[in-house]
């Protein structure tokens, strides 16, 4: 129905939404239903330094809450974060330290800020929305460059103690093992991201491939993707037996660029799984349904959560 000149336009709230990324920062204007009103995405610019890419985020922020109904904003990064605070402690990928996002934020824009993890708001957005919906308490990994993982229980995300809750990847699966990125050795991530999988597989044969490469020999036969494929679902099914045991997950949901192997990955990971449980049954594996929006998603809801948390 067209609208009657005069008459005032109903106007939806909404959140705005930021997941930052290496090299991009994914940004969006969402509302309470899910629905996306507006997205777009910037360059990181992380290669200008820390400073230059907090610089960004919060232009970028300023840009996209331009008009009053925007309510609160939900920011994702990645590394270690600590939610209560406000404060963005660390990352690898990015250089930064003690970054503390929400103050800056809610400064700037006169609005409720809240900070999450990259990958445990992802976890939070495909229990809500995706692979994990109708299960109370979902695990979630994301499994690309590097191995994260989040636990959400009755839709609520476990941030832990200090921020730092969920890290499978740096779970050690096989002492003395390959050199991780952490310092330690044999951590899941050492063994089992989609650039180890494509790093094991050159090793092995001298021939430069990357994971998806790897997946697509396995299809034709090629006994060294074979033997790769095999240690890292070997690899992964420890550490999610151990998640399973701990924290007794409804369903496994696997995110990051592997998860688009598909039932090349979650056929045999799920078989390996159920043979380490002994005495109990394995919770079922699926692939996210949100894919690389996952962590923007969940950074809505974040917002979205704390609107109707601050509502008297
Ligand atoms: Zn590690």
């Amino acid at each position: 129905m067209p609208a009657i000149p005069g008459e005032p336009r109903i106007r939806t709230d909404l959140v705005a939404a930021l997941d930052v990324g290496g090299t991009s920062i994914k940004a969006g204007l969402i509302a309470e239903d899910g629905t996306v009103v507006r997205e777009s995405r910037r360059p990181t610019g992380a290669e200008g330094g820390p400073q230059a890419a907090v610089d960004r985020i919060v232009a970028f922020a300023q840009d996209l809450v331009d008009t009053d109904n925007v309510r609160a904003l939900g920011l994702g990064v990645p590394g270690v974060v600590d939610s209560a605070a406000g404060i963005a402690r660390y990352a690898a990928n990015l250089g930064w330290r003690d970054v503390p996002f929400v103050r800056l934020l809610s400064d700037r824009l006169g609005i409720p800020v809240v900070l999450g993890h990259d990958v445990r708001l992802g976890a939070l957005a495909e229990a809500v929305l995706g692979a994990g919906t109708g299960t109370d308490s979902v695990y979630f990994v994301a499994i690309g460059t590097g191995i994260a993982g989040g636990l959400v229980e009755g839709g609520r995300v476990d941030n832990g103690a200090t921020g730092q809750a969920g890290e499978v990847g740096h779970l050690v699966v096989r002492p003395g093992g390959p050199l991780c990125g952490c310092g330690n050795h044999g951590c899941l991530e050492s063994i089992a991201s989609a650039s180890r999988i494509g790093r094991a597989y050159s090793e092995l044969t001298g021939v430069q491939a990357s994971a998806r490469d790897v997946v697509e020999l396995l299809q034709s036969g090629d006994e060294a993707a074979g033997q790769v494929w095999a240690d890292a679902i070997d690899a992964l099914a420890d550490a999610l037996a151990a998640v399973t045991v701990l924290q007794d997950p409804g369903v496994i949901v696997i995110g990051g660029g592997l998860s688009l192997a598909g039932e090349a990955l979650t056929g045999p990971l799920a078989g390996a799984l159920a043979q380490r449980l002994t005495f109990r049954t394995a919770p079922p594996i699926a692939v996210t349904e949100l894919g690389d929006r996952a962590g923007l998603a969940g950074a809505a809801l974040l917002a979205w959560q704390q609107l109707r948390k601050d509502k008297p």
